[in-house]
């Protein structure tokens, strides 16, 4: 079942998740759901609050984008990975490389807007997977930049928290308006300010 993503503006999107245990409602469904929701949004990770969900968890899948890259890409932005499909569960990131670099980045709560960001090359997490098995994984470029971007949803954080004051100031009216909806995404969205 296609879910609707949360709009700029809710404060779901602000507000730190919950740690989860197995059984939590429903689980299984709602990850299966979150996959269906992604895909046709054209999105590569969907945290659970954007789906109205207040838990840690998210999906990444950086294996679309490795798949749609050229060769040459492929080497610049993915390193240890030909992509990943995983779902991430009470996700810890317990080091952040001081090697950074900055890409443009969007976000599906947020339609139509992309800004550049800087963040870690290379990222430490401990998770657990779909099955609830405890994870410890080393993820660097293009995956690693997803992975980061869904973490922050869990801790009520946007990719717009890192745009400067000023870029951030220039954003603010069309950010005003995907809160009323009046920018519109093309997949299913609920909008408007709570
Ligand atoms: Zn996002």
């Amino acid at each position: 079942m296609i879910l609707p993503i949360v709009s700029y503006g809710q404060s779901v999107l602000r507000q730190k998740c919950e740690e989860i245990d197995q059984t939590y409602p429903d689980l299984n469904k709602l990850i299966e759901d979150m996959w269906e929701t992604l895909y046709p949004a054209d999105g590569s990770g969907l945290a659970a609050s954007q789906v109205g969900h207040l838990i840690k968890l998210f999906i990444v899948d950086s294996k679309e984008v490795f798949d749609r890259m050229e060769a040459e890409e492929r080497v610049e932005f993915f390193v240890g990975d030909k992509g990943i499909k995983e779902t991430f569960i009470n996700a810890k990131i317990t080091k952040y490389s001081d090697d950074l670099w900055i890409e443009d980045e969007g976000c599906l709560s947020i339609p139509t807007l992309s800004e550049e960001v800087t963040r870690s090359w290379t990222i430490e997490i401990e998770y657990f997977n779909k099955d609830f098995q405890k994870q410890t994984k080393t993820y660097s470029g293009t995956t690693a930049r997803i992975i980061q971007h869904e973490f922050d949803h869990t801790e009520g954080k946007l990719y717009i928290d890192y745009v400067n004051p000023l870029k951030r100031k220039l954003l603010n009216s069309k950010l005003i308006k995907i809160s009323k909806g009046e920018i519109k995404a093309k997949y299913k969205m609920v909008y408007g300010k709570s």
